[in-house]
């Protein structure tokens, strides 16, 4: 046994080093020990992504998505999630596919994994155990593994992906070297811009690479107790530690003395005297910054919320808002006092109108929608979108 192997009959319901956290072991293996005992929060975006995902589950499973009301709320990790049509074309997109894949193999003998328990236990790595969305297994063929994005803005490739390599490792258990490859998916249907379904075929000779060269140090360091901390906006992202950490505390500070050096260096009140260099030497922190400094907030709110002082602040209420307190009684009050202006009539959007038409009826809206350009956006070189150039007035709209 090696000093990073846990008993697995005492493992905690979720891996500290479960397969949607590796590639941020990966790049910063110090986050494991930093994060220990740290509570966990979830957003209202993972809380409709796990509904998303039960969904997902219960329709592969045999359930209708008919069955899945637009309207209907689900309560999840203490929120209150709508089923809208956007969840339900997303789980469409996603159960379509899954049932290609079984389709091209129904005349055969399969063995299917839906939302299904993985552990890396046969390979020396019982810390890592964790979840599979979808494996549909060919013997002596293909491997096929399938994971749901629920999420808009951040855009997941299979190529390469540790999260997904270790679900194919988990699925493969002892036969990995018996399949001749294995094509790893993402499915993520709300994904606003690129492909929707995104496949990497590769073989068992890399993920067995990817499990010696890169899964097993990471995972033996992140355990160790003195593993490294490397900040950058994939890792730190979702990272629960990112209020308490050194590193993005240093990484952020760094960047503070830069504006300030660059403040110091020039006009202030005027942004034309930066040089070009040094816009891009800060604008390329900005993303780490801002997040230091909500997670700054989020903890100075939650200690002086928790009744903890921190010298020269408090909490005050916020602005008042009103709402009825029984939507129905008041219904009825404004309808018999006012007859028709107790309502407000609005359009529906292209979108919305869309969505009500038959054929016909969308062919005929066409003609009556303007589309507009969205608002200029800065993102990396590395988005596929082509770059455009703004005239001069545009400006204006950027800022
Ligand atoms: S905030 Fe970033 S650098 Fe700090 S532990 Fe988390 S991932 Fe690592």
């Amino acid at each position: 046994m090696t000093d990073y192997q846990m008993d697995t009959k005492k493992r905690p319901e979720h891996s500290p080093v479960g397969p949607s956290s590796i590639e941020a072991i990966i790049l910063c293996p110090g986050r494991v020990k930093l994060s220990e005992n740290l509570p966990d929060h979830t957003s209202f975006a993972a809380a409709q992504g796990t509904v998303a995902h039960a969904i997902c589950e219960k329709v592969l499973k045999g359930d209708s998505l008919k069955g899945y009301k637009p309207g209907d709320t689900v309560a999840q990790d203490g929120y209150d999630i709508p089923i809208d049509r956007d969840m339900h074309d997303a789980v469409a997109v996603y159960t379509e596919f899954i049932n290609d894949i079984r389709g091209a193999y129904s005349h055969l003998s399969t063995k299917e994994v839906i939302e299904g328990e993985i552990s890396l236990d046969h390979v020396g790595l019982p810390e890592i155990y964790g979840t599979v969305d979808h494996a549909l297994s060919i013997p002596f063929d293909t491997l096929y593994v399938t994971d749901y994005k629920h999420g808009t803005g951040v855009l997941v490739s299979p190529e390469n992906n540790p999260q997904v390599m270790t679900y194919a490792l988990g699925v493969a258990g002892d036969l990995l070297h018996t399949y001749n490859k294995v094509a790893l998916s993402i499915v993520q249907p709300r994904a606003r811009t690129g492909d929707k379904i995104k496949t990497w075929t590769t073989t068992p000779l890399e993920i067995e690479a990817f499990l010696t060269d890169t899964l097993k140090p990471a995972v033996k360091a992140a355990l160790s107790g003195n593993a490294h901390l490397s900040s950058g906006e994939k890792q730190c992202q979702w990272c629960k530690a990112v209020s308490i950490c050194p590193e993005v505390a240093k990484q952020s500070m760094l960047t503070a003395q830069e504006d300030f050096k660059t403040f110091a260096e020039i006009n202030p009140t005027n942004p034309d005297t930066f040089t070009i260099d040094q816009l891009a030497q800060v604008y390329k922190q900005l993303p780490l910054f801002k997040k230091w400094i909500k997670a700054v907030e989020g903890r100075v709110f939650g200690e002086l919320a928790t009744g903890n002082k921190i010298a020269g602040f408090k909490i005050v209420k916020g602005r008042r808002s009103r709402s009825w307190q029984d939507t129905a009684k008041a219904e009825q009050f404004l309808q018999d006092t006012l007859q028709d202006k107790a309502f407000e009539k609005k359009l529906l959007s292209p979108a919305k109108a869309e969505k009500l038409l038959d054929k016909q009826g969308k062919k005929e809206v066409k003609k009556l929608i303007l589309v507009s350009d969205g608002k200029p956006s800065i993102v990396k070189d590395s988005d596929k979108r082509a770059a455009v150039s703004i005239a001069a007035d545009d400006f204006k709209h950027l800022t």
